[in-house]
């Protein structure tokens, strides 16, 4: 059986837009969707119509540049709305309508101030404007994961039985786990007899965002939302590079292909965060500065005999720079070695370079943090170590 391919939506414009202190200008968001694009997503959720005219200048000019994906907006079930994305998009190459509603009890009650009766008929009244208009229609169960069950599958077969072409359910407080998605996915795909595919929206407030996400797609759905780097409200959404690489890597495992180009993974999370004004933690899986770098003495260790030792994957195939080694409280003769050859230099004898070694971690551990290549030679020196010249390395 050929592998299944799993349709990448892209909402890092629309719901990473809406992390607190992020704003794109129309320019920003162009350049952006022209990444996204050139990585090979699928669909590139370009923004909310109804936020405003800048809002709406942005996603015309998204439009007119992208290429190859489908261009989503996402929308209320409205049909003034519905008829403003229908003009927006009209340029697009491939048009697709986002509708959502949330279908919580908490939500109905407090913020939409709907019964469920009339949550259930103003979103078919929605989904019957919408069917025609746009190449593909989308319905997504907002806070779906503290919804009923019942109401949430009528709602789904409802929403089958009005004309969408998918629909997606959103873990929006990040709050479920994998076995949640799992079951939820399969319970839904039996509900709509497979009539249209699943999607999921998982955010990321229990750190599970990328687990769920994999969940779902092993329990057969067929299209995850997902931001670069995993920006998003909050703690954010599943990342694309962390579902992207996790794909990748168990492919053989979960017979699933996406569209994406490896090579431009890097470069793609690189712009979001420059054209984003953002930065990730030192520690955030694959593109934080640590994700590939190392110091603890047994791993530079290893490392310097195979970098497969303590890296499952090499970054440059991904287009992200080595992290390479640092000088610290933690390092060990091989990379005090490997940093003095680097720079021309050995120690004369094993002893000296056992001293230096000594040296290092006392100095690094009382005054931290590092020490540079540059730094350590000046700190042998200093430190009365004798180095003999070596041929550059
Ligand atoms: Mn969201």
């Amino acid at each position: 059986m050929p592998d299944r391919y799993i349709w990448i939506y892209d909402t890092t414009l629309r719901d990473g837009e809406q992390a607190p202190g992020v704003h794109l200008t129309p320019e920003k968001k162009v350049r952006i969707a022209r990444a996204l694009d050139e990585a090979g997503v699928d669909i590139i959720e370009a923004g909310f119509p109804a936020n405003g005219r800048s809002e709406q200048k942005a996603i015309r000019m998204i439009c007119k540049e992208v290429e190859n994906a489908t261009v989503a907006v996402l929308s209320r079930p409205i049909k003034s709305e519905i008829e403003l994305c229908e003009d927006i998009l009209s340029r697009a190459n491939s048009s697709r309508l986002h509708l959502w509603i949330a279908t919580s009890p908490i939500h109905m009650e407090h913020k939409l101030k709907l019964v469920p009766d009339d949550v259930m008929e103003r979103t078919m009244v929605g989904i019957r404007h919408a069917s025609g208009r746009f190449d593909s229609v989308h319905f997504t169960a907002e806070d779906a994961t503290r919804s009923h069950l019942d109401f949430l599958t009528d709602m789904m077969r409802e929403a089958v039985r009005s004309g969408v072409d998918l629909v997606s359910v959103a873990d929006t407080l990040g709050c479920a786990l994998p076995e949640h998605m799992t079951l939820l996915v399969q319970h839904l795909i039996g509900a709509v007899k497979g009539r249209v595919p699943i999607g999921v929206h998982c955010h990321n407030d229990l750190g599970l965002a990328t687990a769920n996400t994999l969940a779902a797609i092993r329990a057969g759905a067929k299209q995850v939302d997902v931001t670069v780097t995993g920006i998003g409200e909050r703690a954010g959404n599943a990342s694309l590079e962390q579902v992207y690489v996790s794909l990748l890597f168990h492919e053989r495992h979960l017979k699933v292909k996406t569209g994406i180009d490896r090579d431009k993974l890097g470069s793609l999370c690189n712009l979001i965060m420059e054209e984003m004004g953002i930065s990730v933690p030192l520690y955030q899986p694959l593109i934080g500065e640590n994700a590939f770098k190392h110091e603890s003495g047994i791993h530079v260790h290893g490392m310097l005999n195979n970098p497969m030792t303590y890296e499952f994957v090499d970054p440059k195939d991904f287009g992200i720079s080595e992290g390479g080694f640092t000088i610290g409280k933690h390092t060990g003769k091989a990379a005090v070695r490997f940093f003095l050859e680097r720079n021309g230099y050995a120690a004369a004898r094993e002893e000296e370079l056992n001293r230096l070694t000594e040296a290092v971690k006392e100095r690094t551990a009382e005054k931290g943090p590092f020490l540079t290549d540059d730094e350590l030679v000046e700190f042998a020196r200093k430190n009365g170590i004798e180095l003999v010249r070596r041929g550059v390395v």
